[in-house]
């Protein structure tokens, strides 16, 4: 057996990645440790044992749109610098397809990511399809075949999904922001916060039965809350987009997250059967 030692600049690097991923408590003291986690064979236990526990959360205040601010001229500035070129939205009660709202974001100069990047990554999955999943940003592979989740992450997404009886033209799959954020880095609350309306939009025309919301910064974002993804993980809540349309929506593991602690997968697969059977409901 080999054992290797992390420097502490690895070490707090480790720590930096798991905070940027939502990840702000411990639960096992095996991170990092090879797990194998056997997708399908589990799936066939929990259908036999009927065993899922559906927790339900309080529902969160509406969803608030970012106020369109007067800024003065140094914050302007301040946020140009942050990547946010104009904040001037299309008026979202014209754009009324999924088709249109992709043109609106074509068209959308706002963003400096937008420059970096190879390919805007929209959507991928079935239109009709009554699961939403929503991811954070995409990734290199993304960036360049222009769909999301299509990388290493992705095929374990793609595993995950399969696990529990469903593919990719079951569910509608996007993520928070459309262009890459240049080196893979963890996008800017300016960022989120500017492109957050057409995210918004993209649920409300989609209009899905339930999402799933990977990773602490799509949970975080979806749900307006400041917790941390572990403790939210795994529990019904509802996003109210506007009075009279509350979506539910399950926050869960980031696939990402989980090539690097394999041991969560199980956590991440409890989460996959509470979806699979609120979706059925
Ligand atoms: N991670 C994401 O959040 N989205 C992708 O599309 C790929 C990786």
């Amino acid at each position: 057996m080999t054992t290797s030692y992390l420097s502490s600049f690895e070490l707090v690097s480790a720590l930096r990645q798991q905070l940027d991923a939502g990840i702000d408590v411990a639960m096992t003291d095996s991170f990092g440790q090879y797990d194998d986690f056997n997708w399908s064979e589990s799936y066939a236990l929990a259908q036999n044992k009927q065993n899922t526990a559906q927790i339900e959360q309080p529902a969160p205040p509406s969803f608030k749109q970012p106020a369109q601010p007067t800024q003065p001229a140094a914050h302007a500035v301040a946020r140009q610098k942050n990547g946010i070129l104009s904040n001037t939205h299309p008026d979202f009660t014209t754009i009324t397809d999924l088709q249109a709202l992709r043109a609106a974001l074509e068209q959308f100069d706002g963003c400096a990511l937008k420059k970096t990047a190879s390919n805007m990554v929209f959507a991928d999955g079935h239109q009709d399809a009554e699961i939403m999943i929503i991811g954070e940003a995409p990734g290199r592979e993304e960036d360049r075949m222009g769909l999301p989740f299509v990388g290493a992450a992705g095929q374990l997404l793609d595993k995950m999904l399969r696990a529990v009886g469903l593919s990719r033209t079951d569910v509608y799959i996007t993520n928070i922001l459309p262009w890459r954020p240049p080196g893979n880095r963890t996008p800017s609350v300016e960022e989120v916060e500017l492109l957050s309306p057409f995210l918004m939009h993209h649920i409300k025309l989609k209009n899905p039965r339930i999402i799933l919301a990977l990773g602490g910064s799509s949970a975080k974002l979806l749900l307006q809350t400041n917790q941390g993804i572990m403790k939210i993980r795994g529990k019904k809540s509802i996003l109210r987009l506007e009075e009279g349309l509350d979506i539910p929506i399950i926050p869960s593991l980031h696939p990402a997250y989980l090539l690097r602690a394999p041991a969560m997968k199980k956590l991440a697969f409890q989460d996959l059967l509470l979806l699979k059977k609120l979706s059925n409901g």
